[in-house]
């Protein structure tokens, strides 16, 4: 895969990892992960961890996809508010919810257990684009104080500078449940402690079929592996693996840049918090560990990456940071987000194969859990697993040619309301 996004922040900041290649031959294990990103990383650790013994087969590198190229912000929840939850499946099932996908930190747990080093920071900001908005969050946050007992600060237009110098915004909720981490040293930290656990990583190598869904084999180039049961962890790529569960996603290019370390960085963002606004095509922002802006902003509905990243991404960061706006730019790259239609993670299992995708850009939290859930069904216990599994899903309308123009239409629809305020 040639890979026009690959200038992050992230690879040239990345914690050794030597290549693992395949060994060409016939493998056998019980569980074969397709996928080197956190679902995968995340299931095949927790499987080797129950005793089964693991294969990971990733076709690129650990993290080459979403998991080592997003925001790094661990954002607690959902795409849903814990009340749209509660409107929609009624107080036991978004109780279950609430308290696997808010009260669940298992990033930090991993991290803890591991000591994994990726520059973990507590904090995590929501910030308002208009009054409206501030006035739902403030709801919102009144609702979890009363009714779930979650604390969040809510913090008003005045006193906004204490987290972010830029006078767009009209409040916000700080979460100190939520942070940032580097996304791709968590990944690595993860695959270094799977490998530690028995998993067996292979790299550069694309899977290209499971045989069947009672156990099976996976064809990889010149070599097979034969197992009972299966992860497809593919993420944006699940449709050329599964054509069916294809159908369920569709991958929105987003893009981010990151400055050269900031002389002023700890006075645009006080707190230290990872920001997101409130934005249907938001902005998000969050200073490095040595002090960079890393900066996402703007959607392209295109697959096609525009020709220089970090002016697409320049004028979002003006915009929130005028103060900024010509700072020097070091690295600009991208990655395809999997968004489902209900905004809500696609989960489940056929057969003996279980999968996981379309966290719709609030991945880097969820997917730790949701790898652990897998491994926690395959062990015989399904209960938190069927939590997840039980959220509404739909595919796109429209066949194999149709389904990203019309959900293109759709999200152009938004972002076009967005803009009208
Ligand atoms: C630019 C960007 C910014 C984002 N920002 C945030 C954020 O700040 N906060 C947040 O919560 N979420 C964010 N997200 C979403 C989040 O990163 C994802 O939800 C999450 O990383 C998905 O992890 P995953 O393991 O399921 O998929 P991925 O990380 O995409 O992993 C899938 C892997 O499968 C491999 N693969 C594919 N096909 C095959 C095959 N046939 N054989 C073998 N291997 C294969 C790929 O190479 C890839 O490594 C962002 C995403 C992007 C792209």
């Amino acid at each position: 895969m040639i890979d026009p996004l690959a200038n992050s922040y992230y690879a040239a900041t990345a914690h050794e990892w030597p290549a693992h290649p395949d060994i060409v031959g016939d493998h056998a294990c019980d569980v074969a992960v397709i996928g080197g990103g956190f679902t995968g990383l995340s299931a095949a650790l927790a499987c080797a961890e129950r005793g089964f013994s693991v294969i990971l087969v990733e076709a690129e590198h650990v993290g080459f996809g979403a998991s080592g190229r997003n925001g790094g912000q661990l954002i607690p929840g959902l795409r849903w508010s814990v009340s749209e939850l509660e409107a929609e499946f009624g107080r036991e099932r978004s109780d279950a919810l609430f308290d696997l996908c808010w009260r669940q930190n298992r990033v930090k747990a991993r991290i803890e257990k591991h000591g994994i080093a990726c520059d973990l920071k507590v904090g995590h900001l929501e910030a308002a684009w208009t009054p409206k908005d501030f006035d739902a969050m403030r709801r919102e946050a009144d609702y979890l104080a009363k009714r779930r007992s979650y604390e969040t600060d809510v913090i008003t237009k005045a006193e906004m500078g204490a987290h972010i110098e830029s006078p767009l915004y009209h409040g916000g909720i700080h979460d100190l449940q939520g942070g940032h981490f580097h996304p791709l040293n968590y990944a690595i930290g993860l695959a270094k402690a799977a490998e530690a656990a028995g998993v067996r990583i292979l790299e550069g190598q694309r899977a290209n079929w499971i045989l069947d869904r009672t156990g099976g084999e996976l064809f990889l180039g010149e070599s097979t592996i034969e197992t009972r049961y299966f992860i497809d962890a593919t993420d944006s790529w699940i449709g050329d693996l599964e054509p069916d569960l294809g159908r369920y996603t569709v991958p929105i290019m987003n893009y981010n840049i990151a400055t050269a370390p900031l002389p002023n960085a700890d006075a645009l963002l006080p707190s230290d918090a990872a920001v997101a606004d409130s934005r249907f095509v938001l902005n998000y922002f969050r200073l490095s560990a040595d002090k960079r802006l890393i900066f996402g902003g703007g959607e392209r509905y295109s697959q096609t990456p525009p020709r220089d990243i970090a002016a697409f991404v320049r004028p979002f960061m003006a915009e929130v940071f005028p103060q900024i706006a010509d700072a020097p730019i070091d690295y600009g790259w991208g990655g395809a987000v999997a968004v489902t239609m209900k905004r809500l993670p696609h989960i489940g299992r056929r057969g003996n194969v279980f999968f996981a995708h379309g966290f719709s850009g609030h991945g880097a939290l969820v997917t730790t859990l949701a790898g652990e859930l897998i491994a926690e069904a395959m062990a015989g216990t399904a209960e938190r697993f069927d939590v997840l599994a039980g959220l509404p899903s739909r595919p796109f309308p429209g066949g194999k040619w149709l389904r990203q123009p019309l959900a293109t239409l759709g999200l152009l629809y938004y972002a076009m309301k967005d803009r009208l305020g």
